[in-house]
């Protein structure tokens, strides 16, 4: 078996916010040279998470309300008593900071409405993504 390991940073604007990272993770999977297996995308962060989803502007804003209403900021929470981003470490806990893909043919598998998107929960900051294929 082989393993191929990436990264990239993503740099986020605002507190909420999702960033498409399709074209980075296909780049990885294409540069592993990995004809079948398995391509892990992990955010190595505890207040921002990967999800795989539909990238329409209209959905875009439809999920981050749906975030916010969720992980409320400022909503008494423990944590803020020393931090102020309790918010963002449940959005990250309960999403899941990562995601797995098939990897077929030297391709990722993914539907056609599902793009691989960074969820930032905390920004503005610089995030990493690392990648990892691992297979044949
Ligand atoms: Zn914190």
């Amino acid at each position: 078996m082989k393993a191929y390991f990436s990264d990239f940073s993503v740099s986020t604007r605002s507190r909420f916010e999702l960033v498409d990272i399709t074209r980075q993770v296909e780049s990885a999977v294409s540069a592993s040279k990995i004809g079948d297996g398995l391509c892990l995308v992990y955010a190595p962060h505890a207040t921002a998470a990967i999800i795989a989803n539909e990238h329409e502007a209209g959905l875009l804003s439809d999920i981050l309300a749906k975030l916010k209403g969720l992980f409320p900021e400022g909503a008494g929470y423990l944590h803020d008593r020393i931090d102020d981003n309790a918010h963002a470490h449940l959005a990250s806990a309960f999403i899941a900071s990562s995601r797995v893909f098939p990897v077929r043919g030297g391709r990722l598998v993914r539907g056609t409405w599902q793009n691989i998107m960074l969820v930032e929960a905390d920004g503005p900051r610089t995030r990493r993504v690392l990648v990892e294929v691992l297979g044949e």
